[in-house]
């Protein structure tokens, strides 16, 4: 019999949303709408280059980020998905002995990849839905490797301020790296300055990871990246694959970070029909949480409630993602999806809480 490592072994699969067949999918916070037209026009201009391997260095990916955002290019580095840094990060600076701290309702994916790695994976209560700093800065143990913090938060949507960042990144052991993981920042960008944090790198003792599969709506390219203080970077590189991003999906990155203005315009759609959704929710007597993402989660009185919403929902043909694998077995996230489909989800939404 051919056995894996014990650790694998008693590891579950990873659990991604429910596809769902036919169902439009509200379930997995992809775009609703599509991405920049030069990031469609580059894709196929680079076409040509498949038989050659993509440039290991993303160079103009990185030019185009770091012009941007008004970075140093060398404190770059890109991902195949945002995925790909969370795991190397971890590999590389959690492991046996070491532990990994995230919140309670935080990414799933940084407690995976602590399995991946055989580090302690231990979360801190988010008691209002939202990380709290002081949570996380009781639970400094001996052991703490890595503390991994969503801002915004899945499943949450919900943010904390730039300061109580800033307070976290002080009040932790100089030994301890911090990762803040912003998928969701550029929903966020015009509230709360982003240079404060992405000038935490320069510490040397902070890593700031973004992606383009939300806002910039490039999920199948599968591109994150982050500014990493350069000695970090330098052990990441030892464990990312080489040549890990397709060459298209680096061209069509790079366009898609140089057309601000098609990114903004998604931003803008997506969050004005968020709050009308938000809003006619609540009506029904839904809590919905604020958002700063391009989601919603939505509570019920009741897991039961929830869960029948979520069989009404799917009836009509819309999948939302049950949120019981997060311990909020009372609540549904939704991923804002074009005006028409959040028509249809409120009319259901209606329908079946009357
Ligand atoms: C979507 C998401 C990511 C991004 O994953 P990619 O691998 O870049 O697609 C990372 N963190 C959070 C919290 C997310 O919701």
């Amino acid at each position: 019999m051919i056995r894996p490592v014990p650790h694998v072994a008693e590891m579950a699969p990873y659990a991604l949303a429910d596809l769902g067949g036919d169902l439009v999918s509200m379930a997995q916070n992809e775009s609703a709408f599509p991405p920049s037209p030069r990031a469609l026009a580059a894709a196929r201009d680079e076409m040509a280059q498949a038989p050659l391997y993509p440039d290991p260095d993303w160079s103009e990916l990185r030019q185009a980020i770091a012009e941007r955002h008004m970075l140093d290019p060398n404190m770059i580095l890109c991902g195949a998905g945002s995925m790909e840094l969370i795991g190397c990060l971890i590999r590389a600076y959690a492991g046996p002995g070491r532990a990994v701290l995230g919140s309670a309702y935080s990414y799933a994916f940084a407690a995976t990849a602590s399995l991946q790695a055989q580090a302690h994976y231990r979360q801190v209560p988010e008691p209002d839905l939202a990380v709290s700093v002081d949570a996380a800065l009781d639970n400094v143990t001996p052991d703490l490797a890595v503390v991994f913090l969503c801002n915004p938060g899945n499943p949450t949507g919900t943010m904390v301020s730039n300061a109580d960042i800033l307070r976290l990144r002080a009040d932790l052991p100089g030994d301890v790296l911090l990762v803040v993981d912003q998928a969701y920042g550029e929903f966020c960008d015009a509230a709360q300055d982003p240079s404060e944090i992405f000038a935490l790198a320069l510490r040397g003792d902070t890593v700031v990871l973004r992606t383009f599969s939300k806002a910039y709506a490039l999920a199948g390219a599968r591109v994150g990246w982050g500014c990493f203080p350069p000695a970090i970077a330098g052990e990441l590189r030892k464990l990312l694959n080489p040549n890990n991003i397709a060459s298209a999906s680096q061209r069509m990155a790079a366009a898609a970070m140089r057309d601000q203005v098609h990114m903004r315009a998604v931003v803008a759609r997506t969050g004005s029909i968020r709050e009308a959704f938000s809003e006619r929710c609540r009506a029904m007597g839904i809590d919905v949480l604020p958002s700063h993402t391009n989601f919603v989660l939505l509570r019920f009185d009741s897991a039961d409630r929830a869960a029948r919403v979520d069989q009404a929902l799917r009836r009509s043909g819309l999948l939302m993602r049950g949120m019981a694998g997060y311990g909020l077995p009372n609540c549904l996230r939704a991923t804002i999806c074009d005006a028409p489909v959040m028509e249809r989800a409120a009319t259901v939404l209606k329908e079946a809480l009357t």
